[in-house]
């Protein structure tokens, strides 16, 4: 018999997993240009053509026993200098190898951070709506999450709640910004206020609570939003990085956990961390991509495409009735539903072919999760389908 917890998941898996096989099923019986999937966040836009030639290049040219062989599990010491630099550039900041642990994207690296910081029974405090897979991570640790509620007129963090839930069994606290599924990008006067309130809490409890910073949409940015750097307002911060949308590498699982250089114990967190990256069984981040972001870390994939579908289906679904607060960045939006029911709203789309996500994923019900990393075309040829299934509900 297989253990209950797994059972139980394995029963409620992903509700977006489940979505985007069932595209596929809509795709091999409607043709799949009749079928507008805005599921997943799987991006439709190709990696930029220099990670292609690195890899050969790297393939080609580098010792084979150095490039497939195991390295220290936070990964080659050149990966690490040379993102260190990158982000130095970029941030005005005095970052070495040793901040840096290369993992398996995004995920590994919250679940390294996770693994780092909880003992059974601590509280992970999460703004919603949220990537619902937080709670699975926090759950491998046997932390407990404390959903903070939306302030749904602009999804802005909740401050006062906060203040109210932030309690002495606290361990950490996640962000994600730009934010999956809102858009959402926290401006500096937040951060720095919830710095504060980190920090008093930090003092009121006498531990350290950590804030942990989901960033694998950091450079998807539309407009002149800045993405606060959050280890310049927070002393026990953890940044995970994922190149899975920044390149459009998500099959490759490469990214990096960034560790703040004032970090309450640094040398034994850093420690810590190794060891999670190891036992947790990524034992170090794949090899041969590394070496590829290495080379690459001041590239990005084209983002025009998000620009553009950003620009059409906010344009056309508020004009259908649709109340939306603009994503700045990311590529999602998260639309409210003209009825409490967001499952039956998303289940009504799928007689457009329509495929979104139930906000209720996000533990955000009530509102549904458009992922516009599709084409133009599908972007264009759902349109109708939108307007149709808003019509049927009233809105125009
Ligand atoms: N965090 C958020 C907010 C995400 O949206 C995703 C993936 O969609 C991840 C983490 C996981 O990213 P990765 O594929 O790099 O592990």
């Amino acid at each position: 018999m297989i253990s209950r917890k797994m059972s139980y998941l394995a029963k409620n898996g992903s509700a977006i997993r489940a979505m985007f096989e069932e595209g596929k099923e809509m795709a091999a019986k409607f043709g799949k240009e009749n079928v507008y999937d805005f599921s997943l966040g799987n991006p439709n836009t190709p990696a930029p053509e220099i990670i292609r030639e690195t890899a050969i290049r790297l393939l080609n040219e580098s010792d084979p026993v150095f490039l497939h062989g195991y390295m220290s599990n936070v990964g080659y010491e050149n990966v690490r200098d040379s993102i260190a630099a990158d982000l130095n550039r970029r941030f005005g900041t005095a970052y070495d190898r040793k901040h840096l642990i290369m993992t398996v994207g995004a995920a590994g690296a919250m679940n390294v951070a996770l693994k780092t910081v909880l003992d059974a029974g601590d509280e992970v405090v999460i703004q919603a709506p949220y990537f619902g897979e937080y709670n699975n991570y926090i759950s491998n640790f046997e932390g407990v999450p404390v959903v903070i509620s939306p302030r749904e007129e602009d999804f802005s963090l909740n401050l006062s709640e906060m203040e109210q839930k932030i309690g002495p069994k606290t361990k950490a606290l996640i962000l994600n910004s730009p934010n999956n599924p809102t858009g959402v990008i926290y401006p500096e006067k937040d951060i720095i206020a919830l710095a504060d309130l980190l920090r008093q809490k930090q003092n009121q409890y006498g531990h350290a609570i950590y804030l942990i910073s989901d960033e694998p949409y950091r450079e998807i940015v539309f407009g002149d939003y800045e993405v606060p750097h959050l280890p310049d307002y927070y002393e026990n911060t953890f940044v995970g990085y994922s190149y899975s949308k920044s390149l459009s590498l998500p099959g490759e699982r490469i990214g990096y956990l960034l560790i703040s250089p004032k970090m309450e114990d640094l040398d034994e967190t850093v420690g810590a961390a190794a060891v999670a990256n190891r036992i947790l069984g990524f034992v170090n981040a794949p090899s041969l991509f590394q070496q590829v972001v290495a080379c690459c870390a001041d590239q990005t994939s084209d983002m025009g495409v998000y620009i553009r579908n950003r620009e059409i289906l906010y344009r056309e679904l508020t004009a259908y009735g649709y109340q939306i607060v603009e994503p700045k960045g990311a590529f999602y939006m998260f639309p409210k539903c003209p009825i409490p029911d967001d499952k039956a709203f998303c289940q009504a789309a799928k007689k457009y072919r329509i495929l979104i996500v139930p906000g209720s994923t996000f533990m955000g019900p009530g509102y549904f999760r458009l992922a516009f990393c599709v084409s133009e075309k599908t972007v264009l040829d759902s349109l109708e389908g939108f307007r149709l299934l808003a019509h049927e509900y009233g809105m125009n």
